[in-house]
């Protein structure tokens, strides 16, 4: 069974049509990112999911419920919330609000005290909140969707305020959760790093599915190039060769993709399924140093299918 499963939901609020015929599942143990411009729906998704608002139209089920319904109150426990901008009670302490939140959600105040530990925070746990820095109430706002060990998380923006590696270790404490069985649908505008920590993508684009799939999935339904970047060559040295030894026939338009880099490497942009042919062939040169090869990044994809999306429709008026 499907932990979250969406069919042809809609969401209108007045007069904006914010979702539009949207499918989504998501299964356990699975790590699921939802991304899209501003206004592009993401919360609508998430405050669905919660029960917090009621679709349009279509149908909504989480553990099997339809979240807005009464009966929904035992799923509750099970659903960890992160939302944008968070905030809490200034003067209290770390401490105390994390306790605050585990009395509401009548969890023990016991593994408070641990969480804090898990998000970095055990030396500022006395300190009152309004001492904290953006990343630290981020934290402190991950341990408080972290309470109860929820089986399915909701995290709207969270690393927006972290610092790198604060960034990297929250996606390795997503990770574990994972491995312990957790779902987890993840909204952010900060894509570089998510990748590797994400099973399944969502692109929306004005309330509509842009693309959706794994990330392998995304570059086949994008179709973009991958990049080899040589290091010790130059853009003649690599015509040069041109003229030698004869490229195979599907590395026929190298010419015309070839790119100087500020740091002195050369890039060449190859179709996806060719670029062992080109590592191949451009092995050939002598003077190559060393050769990278870049595979379209989530951000690349995000880019393409947005800007195919705007291409059609115009740009979105953002957050109305
Ligand atoms: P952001 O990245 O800026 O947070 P988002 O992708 O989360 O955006 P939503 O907050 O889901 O987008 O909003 C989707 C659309 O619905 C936007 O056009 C927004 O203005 C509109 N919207 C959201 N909530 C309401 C509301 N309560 N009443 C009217 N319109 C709303």
């Amino acid at each position: 069974m499907s932990i979250v499963e969406l069919k042809q939901v809609e969401k209108k609020y007045q007069n904006v049509h914010a979702l539009h015929a949207l499918d989504l599942s998501l299964n356990s143990g699975e790590v699921f990112g939802l991304f899209g411009h501003n206004g592009a729906g993401k919360t609508t998704v998430i405050k669905l999911i919660l029960g917090l608002i009621e679709a349009s139209g279509g149908q909504i089920s989480v553990f099997g419920e339809n979240p807005t319904h009464a009966s929904a109150q035992q799923i509750r426990s099970k659903l960890g919330f992160l939302q944008e901008n968070v905030s809490f009670y200034d003067h209290l302490t770390g401490l105390e609000v994390l306790e605050y939140f585990a009395e509401l959600k009548g969890i023990a105040k016991k593994q408070c005290a641990d969480l804090l530990a898990q998000v970095g925070l055990t030396l500022a746990s006395k300190r009152r909140v309004r001492t904290y820095s953006k990343g630290m109430r981020q934290r402190l706002g991950l341990a408080q969707a972290l309470l109860g060990k929820p089986k399915l998380l909701l995290l709207d923006e969270p690393t927006v305020g972290l610092d790198p590696i604060a960034t990297r270790e929250f996606y390795q404490s997503i990770d574990q959760l994972k491995k312990e069985g957790c779902s987890v649908v993840l909204c952010s505008h900060v894509l570089p790093g998510v990748e590797k920590y994400i099973d399944r993508a969502l692109i929306l684009g004005k309330g509509q599915q842009l693309a959706a799939g794994s990330i392998k999935e995304l570059r086949e339904q994008a179709d973009l190039p991958a990049t080899l970047q040589l290091h010790g060559v130059s853009t003649e040295c690599i015509k040069e060769q041109l003229v030698k030894s004869t490229a195979p026939p599907q590395l026929a338009g190298l010419q015309k993709n070839i790119h100087s880099n500020s740091d002195g490497s050369v890039s060449l942009d190859v179709a996806m399924a060719d670029r062992m042919d080109g590592i191949r062939y451009l092995s050939q040169l002598t003077q190559l140093q060393n050769l990278d090869v870049h595979l379209p990044s989530l951000e690349d994809l995000y880019g393409h299918f947005i800007a195919n999306h705007l291409s059609h429709i115009g740009k979105p008026e953002v957050a109305l």
